[in-house]
């Protein structure tokens, strides 16, 4: 039955992506259902719906997809959060710590304005480093993170309680 599916249903899980013993969640089923993708989208705003959101904030790549139909939706602007060396324009940018290593995040300088309310969206919720980088540009701009929007949290890997802890809303569809 279409109608009672839920967003878990159209998301799909790839065993030992990108390393051996990784199970990775693939949400380009869910982006490419017509239902799923708007069920997807149509849940992540709906806390956000009637709140002051003065633009909707993308991380790369997935939060791009969300952030792009997101923003389109409440009528707002879109500013992605790219990997460095990926925006034309002058940036500022902010490491953070992965797995193995370190990864950089950049954030056109001029993106957003002090004051601004930002909505921050991504695919999935793992240990919440890549969302508290992206949190870091914005608030560096001087805007304010109003909420932080997931499809996917993954409990175990501590993400939620991370931001939370920033003193972060943070709203996910399932875990
Ligand atoms: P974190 O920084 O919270 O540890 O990891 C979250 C980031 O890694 C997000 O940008 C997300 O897109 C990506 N990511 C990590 N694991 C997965 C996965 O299993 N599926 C998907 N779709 N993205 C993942």
């Amino acid at each position: 039955k279409t109608a009672s599916k839920t967003v878990t249903d159209y998301i799909r899980t790839i065993p030992d992506f990108p390393h051996e013993g990784i199970m990775f969640r693939d949400v380009t089923t869910l982006f490419s259902d017509p239902r799923g993708f708007r069920l997807a989208i149509d849940q992540l705003l709906h806390p956000y719906v009637g709140t002051e959101i003065d633009q909707v904030v993308g991380l790369e790549a997935r939060g791009f997809i969300l952030g792009g139909a997101i923003a389109h939706q409440l009528s707002r602007g879109f500013v992605p959060i790219r990997k460095k060396g990926k925006l034309p324009g002058k940036t500022i940018e902010q490491s953070y710590t992965l797995e193995y290593g370190e990864a950089v995040m950049e954030v056109h300088d001029d993106a957003l304005k002090p004051g601004q309310k930002v909505l921050l969206v991504d695919d999935l919720l793992a240990t919440g480093g890549t969302a508290e980088a992206g949190i870091k540009l914005i608030e560096r701009m001087g805007a304010q993170v109003i909420g932080c929007a997931f499809v996917i949290d993954l409990p175990d890997l501590g993400g939620r309680k991370r931001l939370e802890s920033m003193g972060m809303d943070v709203h996910t569809l399932c875990s």
